[in-house]
């Protein structure tokens, strides 16, 4: 399904069920330039939260194939076929990858909201985009990166180059399936690595899809590789594995940490983790616009159903303004209504699966047993669909101590917890093991300024939520992970640094 017009999209309900209706599931995995079946022909279920319905079966891939991949991703970086290409050329390919996936926006948009859950608006106007941006943007950087010459006598030379890394394996989670995994495979292979990547098992679809796209845009056989399969299994045999170098991983901070002791454990493989968050959103009473602030308090909690890493959970409100700012949340959460994920009014789908389903619902519960009050939402709706969906929700009167403030429910479950002065507001939002993005919202500069240098966090926005682009690193302090994805910075991750000595006789 190739489509080069992103306005000829479906604009109803009924358009994306009919495209839905057509799509073939490519379902194994994409091992040396080729589809193919687990090792062991084992499968697993591929369920919708939409309706529960099994979109299909997709390869269960293991120990052997964790073998395979490697294999074949160690002889192409060996043989240089993509390793040692001129950086303008693997840039030319790169692109073509990033068209390509622009070219199927709408079929690569609809695997993702069938899979996890989240509304096609979304999946196609965020989603996509942000996907082949992320792999356009550093394709075009790969040759415009220099190396460096070291402060010599003037009788010898050092000079300080990259190379590439060798074999990486790339684990990512469900939420973003698309953009998390773009943000590790653009700059490994714009670097020259040969690249493993193991997708979610809540999601596999739109991974397994991009590996027949990046071997139509040129990247040869060997050089990416996708393994779908559990955590477990695949995932940590590739962790464990003596012949990866490098592992990157996005996804909850107690697998990080597992694979830490992984790397250990094996070949000391560089990790680079991704992980979670707790982050907080502070609102000043002199914020300079309210109602823009709680309309992005809302949106920070509700958008991707509140399964966002960045999601803006604990929202610190100036006392003096906590009741006026929780109605103006209340009334701005009236547009993040659950709805059908393929209704492009749509703006809150589905919740990825029923694991994730009951942990928030539980969370809810907790909240109303450690005695915060349930000001919005609180419910699970629309089960007569079969789907998974549940209301933003909204707790006031938290305080920081409560595991609803925390710890990390990744679902749309707000905590407002109230504070009177700039430093109590700092000493709250640092109160955690997270840090990974955390926003301010005053029009004192100094109070904004004062505030984002204290907090402890990768990423701080000053009077917006969730800004960034592919030109700002990402990550986060603490547990939330280290590392950065995006921007120059990454390509540190997907390479090793060489000083090369020469005396000049
Ligand atoms: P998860 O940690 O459960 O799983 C992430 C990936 O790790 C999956 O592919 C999974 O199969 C794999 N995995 C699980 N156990 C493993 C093991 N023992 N060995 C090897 N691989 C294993 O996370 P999730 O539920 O998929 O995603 C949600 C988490 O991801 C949240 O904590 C969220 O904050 C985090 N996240 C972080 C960022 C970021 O950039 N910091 C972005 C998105 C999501």
């Amino acid at each position: 399904m190739t489509q080069t017009n992103p306005s000829a999209s479906p604009a109803d309900l009924a358009g994306w069920q009919a495209l839905a209706n057509q799509l073939a599931f490519e379902n194994r995995a994409y091992l040396n330039g080729d589809y193919q079946p687990a090792s062991g022909g084992e499968t697993f279920p591929c369920i919708s939260p939409l309706d529960g319905r099994e979109l299909t079966r997709v390869a269960s891939c293991n120990q052997a194939d964790a073998d395979l991949a490697v294999a074949a991703a160690r002889e192409a970086f060996d043989s240089g076929v993509w390793s040692r290409l001129a950086p303008t050329q693997r840039k030319a390919v790169l692109q073509r990858f990033a068209d390509l996936i622009d070219a199927h926006g709408d079929e690569l948009a609809l695997l993702e909201t069938l899979d996890m859950g989240k509304p096609i608006a979304h999946a196609r106007t965020v989603d996509v985009p942000a996907t082949a941006r992320a792999i356009r943007w550093t394709a075009e950087a790969i040759d415009k990166v220099y190396g460096e010459l070291a402060a010599t006598p003037h009788d010898q030379i050092g000079m300080i180059s990259r190379e590439p890394i060798g074999v990486v394996a790339a684990i990512v989670p469900w939420n973003f399936p698309m953009i998390m995994a773009a943000w590790k495979i653009a700059p490994a292979l714009a670097t020259g690595n040969s690249v493993v990547l193991k997708p979610s098992e809540k999601s596999p679809l739109s991974a397994i899809r991009l590996a027949a796209l990046a071997h139509e845009a040129g990247i040869p056989a060997g050089v990416f590789n996708v393994l779908p399969g559990f955590g477990h299994t695949v995932g940590k045999a590739l962790a464990l594995h003596m012949d990866v170098d490098c592992l990157v991983f996005t996804g909850s901070t107690n697998v990080a940490k597992q694979l830490m002791i992984y790397a250990g454990q094996s070949n000391m493989k560089r990790v680079w983790l991704e992980a979670g968050g707790k982050s907080p959103n502070i609102v000043f009473a002199d914020a300079p616009d309210l109602k823009k602030a709680a309309a992005e308090a809302a949106s920070a909690i509700a958008f991707n159903q509140g399964e966002v890493c960045t999601a803006g959970s604990r929202l610190l409100v100036e006392n003096s303004i906590r009741a006026e700012f929780i109605g103006l949340i209340r009334e701005a959460l009236t547009t993040w209504r659950p709805g059908h994920p393929l209704d492009p009014g749509t703006t809150c789908g589905a919740i990825v699966d029923q694991a994730q389903l009951d942990r928030i619902i539980e969370y809810i519960g907790i909240g109303q047993a450690e005695g915060a009050t349930l000001v919005e939402g609180g419910q699970r709706v629309m089960q007569d669909t079969g789907g998974l969906f549940v209301q933003p929700t909204v707790f006031d009167g938290v305080s920081n101590g409560m595991r609803i403030a925390s710890e990390e429910i990744f679902g749309p479950v707000l905590s407002v917890i109230g504070f009177d002065t700039a430093e109590e507001a700092v000493a709250i939002a640092n109160d955690s093991i997270y840090g990974l993005a955390a926003a301010v919202w005053t029009s004192n500069i100094n109070t904004a300024h004062k505030v984002a240098k204290a907090l402890r966090a990768g990423s701080v926005w000053i009077n917006h939520y969730d800004g960034g682009d592919m030109t700002a690193p990402f990550g986060g302090f603490k547990q939330s992970g280290n590392g950065r994805d995006k921007s120059l910075h990454a390509f540190d991750k997907y390479t090793e640094l060489k000083a090369t000595w020469l005396l000049i006789e």
